[in-house]
């Protein structure tokens, strides 16, 4: 974020390098219950990214003295493959992952039914299999159709997009070379119905008024995104109510 480069991320006629207007959202396509030994599951497909999220509980939290007798503890955990950046990335937690897994944490936490669940955790992998910006956004909206499909019971989904500056302009739904040479990265997260804003990091410089441009360009996006949760999870019960046993 923030280098300084020569690269025309906007053309002369307000188009980014992959043809999109400031406002259009990167393809996205999740699915949901992909994996059959956890209890939920989603795969989410967005611009290049590709993560897959398991979902474990509510089970006894353990160790027990990080139980709390009033509310589940909800442990995300996010992590990149060595192979899912250009560049090897070395494996293992590293400062950058451990913050998203709290934040991500955090976010999940507002959204579940965690009083449901005195003494419980419920664990959230997030694997990020192909990076190419807005991961942890990526990999908290699939969390949350990974959690729907474990059957625990949530307030709402949790629906996040990003948006940020690249070349002076705000924009949706930065890609890699946007997030790499722009001017601003905004990851925002929220629960669709009531519009409460669960996560919010911003990395970069925004004036007030681009950040005001920039929160109402994701929550007008907010509602797309969360219809592709939507219909994710419609269809993984058409799937299992259709095989006629
Ligand atoms: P996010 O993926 O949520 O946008 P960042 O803004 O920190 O998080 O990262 C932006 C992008 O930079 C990532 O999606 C990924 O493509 C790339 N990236 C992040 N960490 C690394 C790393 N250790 N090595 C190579 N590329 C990375």
């Amino acid at each position: 974020m923030g280098t300084q480069s020569d690269i025309k991320l906007i053309d002369e006629n307000g188009l980014r390098l992959d043809g999109r207007s400031a406002g259009d959202l990167r393809p996205i396509r999740i699915e949901a219950g992909v994996l059959e030994r956890a209890d939920g599951s989603a795969m989410i497909e967005w611009g290049g990214n590709k993560i897959i999220v398991a979902v474990y509980g509510p089970r006894e939290a353990y160790p027990k003295h990080n139980q709390d007798i009033n509310r589940a503890i909800v442990k995300a955990r996010y992590n990149m493959a060595a192979f899912s950046v250009d560049e090897r990335k070395r494996p293992g937690p590293d400062r950058r992952s451990i913050e998203i897994s709290k934040v991500l944490s955090e976010a999940l936490s507002a959204a579940i039914m965690v009083e449901q669940f005195p003494r419980a955790q419920i664990d959230v992998f997030i694997e990020v299999l192909q990076a190419d910006a807005g991961t942890r956004i990526a990999g908290l909206t699939a969390s949350s159709v990974a959690i729907a499909d474990a059957g625990i019971p949530m307030r709402d989904f949790v629906t996040g997009c990003t948006a940020g500056k690249v070349d002076g302009k705000v924009v949706l739904d930065l890609s890699k070379e946007e997030d790499n040479f722009g001017q601003a990265d905004l990851p925002v997260a929220a629960l669709p119905k009531s519009g409460k804003i669960v996560l919010m990091q911003m990395d970069g410089d925004l004036s007030v008024e681009e950040f005001e441009t920039a929160t109402s360009m994701i929550m007008n996006a907010i509602p797309r995104i969360n219809e592709i949760q939507r219909n994710a999870l419609s269809s993984r019960v058409k799937v299992e109510g259709g095989g006629g046993e």
